[in-house]
C-alpha cells in the first residue's frame, strides 16, 4: 500500500513526493528528527518529542517550524491518513533548500524543510524480539561530540548497526576508551546489579532518550532505585540484567554482551516488569 506523506504542507502520495537536491539535509545533513511510537493509533510520549525537537532545533540555530500543537495535528492527521494501527511516524526539519550548496547557513528567513511519513509495525509492542532479547557486540563509539542533538548524520550509527549484523548480532554498543558505554546505535542503554538501576548521565556524550526518561520515572515511582554514571562492558558483562531504551523498542533486554551472557542469559525480570510498566503506562497516557 503506498504512503500518503507529509511535504511542506502538502499531504501527498509517496511517490509524489519532492525536496530539493541542494536541500541542506541532503547535502550538508543538516537537520534533525524525532520518531514518535504509535499503538492503537494513539501517539506515545508526543510532548517528549516535541519539547526535544525544538531543544535540537535551538541547538543548530533554526526556528521551529510550528507550534506543537500544530505539530501534534499533523502527527494526528497522518496516522489517521495511513490507518496506522501500531507503528510509528518520523518527522525530519530540515534547514531547507537555499538553492545552491555553500557550508555557510543560508539566511534565516530560507523556510524549513518538513517531512512525516508512517512507518506500520503490526504488534509493535508484542515484539517475539523481545521475548528473546538482544545479544549485542560492542564497536568504539566514532561519532561526533554533539550526540545530545538529534540530528540526522546516521551513518556511523548505520556501520555500527551493521557491524553487528556482520556478527550475528542484535545491535552494537558504542564504546570510549577502557570500554566505557556511551549508548547502544540508535538507544540508551542500562545495567541492573544488586536491584540498582545504571544508566549514564545526561551530557553532549549521549542522546536525552524520551523513553529512558518515562523508564527512569517509572523506575521512581516503583521504589527502585537509579544511579546515573558511565559503566563499562564488563561491569555490564558481569551485571544482573542489562536493556536497552528508545521509542520504538520500548525497554529491549540484552541478554549478551560481546559473547558473554548477562545473568543466566535471559530477559532479567526486573526488565520484564519495567517493560511491562512502560508499556501500560504509554498506552494510558497516549494522545
Ligand atoms: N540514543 C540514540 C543515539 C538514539 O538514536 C536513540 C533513538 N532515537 C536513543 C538514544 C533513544 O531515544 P528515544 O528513547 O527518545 O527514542
Amino acid at each position: 500500500m503506498s504512503r500518503i506523506v507529509y511535504v511542506n504542507g502538502a499531504f501527498v502520495p509517496e511517490a509524489e513526493a519532492r525536496v530539493s537536491v541542494f536541500d541542506r539535509g541532503f547535502l550538508m545533513a543538516d537537520g534533525v528528527y524525532e520518531v514518535t511510537s504509535v499503538l492503537d493509533g494513539r501517539l506515545i510520549d508526543f510532548a517528549g518529542h516535541a519539547a526535544r525537537l525544538r531543544r535540537s532545533l535551538g541547538e543548530l540555530g533554526m526556528a521551529a517550524p510550528m507550534e506543537d500543537a500544530a505539530l501534534l495535528a499533523l502527527h494526528r492527521e497522518i496516522v489517521a491518513r495511513n490507518a496506522v494501527v501500531d507503528g510509528l511516524v518520523y518527522l525530519q526539519v530540515t534547514r531547507g533548500n537555499p538553492g545552491d550548496r555553500d557550508f555557510a547557513y543560508p539566511p534565516a528567513d530560507t523556510p524549513p524543510t518538513v517531512v512525516l511519513f508512517t512507518q506500520s509495525k503490526p504488534g509493535l509492542a508484542e515484539s517475539p524480539v523481545a521475548e528473546a532479547g538482544w545479544r549485542v557486540i560492542s564497536v568504539p563509539d566514532l561519532r561526533w561530540g554533539r550526540r545530545d542533538i538529534k540530528t540526522v548524520q546516521l551513518l556511523y550509527p548505520s556501520m555500527a548497526k551493521m557491524a553487528a549484523k556482520a556478527a550475528g548480532a542484535d545491535d552494537a554498543w558504542l564504546t570510549e576508551p577502557g570500554g566505557v558505554v556511551t549508548e547502544g546505535s540508535s538507544n540508551n542503554t542500562w545495567i541492573i546489579s544488586g536491584g540498582r538501576m545504571v544508566t549514564r548521565a545526561l551530557s553532549h556524550d549521549i542522546l536525552s532518550g524520551i523513553t529512558r526518561a518515562a523508564v527512569r520515572a517509572l523506575a521512581a515511582e516503583a521504589g527502585i532505585a537509579v544511579e546515573e554514571r558511565a559503566f563499562t562492558l564488563a561491569e555490564a558483562q558481569a551485571a544482573d540484567e542489562a536493556f536497552a531504551t528508545s521509542a520504538t523498542a520500548f525497554v529491549m533486554p540484552v541478554v549478551e554482551i560481546d559473547g558473554v551472557k548477562v545473568g543466566d542469559g535471559r530477559p532479567g525480570p526486573l526488565t520484564r516488569r519495567l517493560r511491562a510498566l512502560y508499556v501500560a503506562e504509554m498506552r494510558r497516557a497516549a494522545l
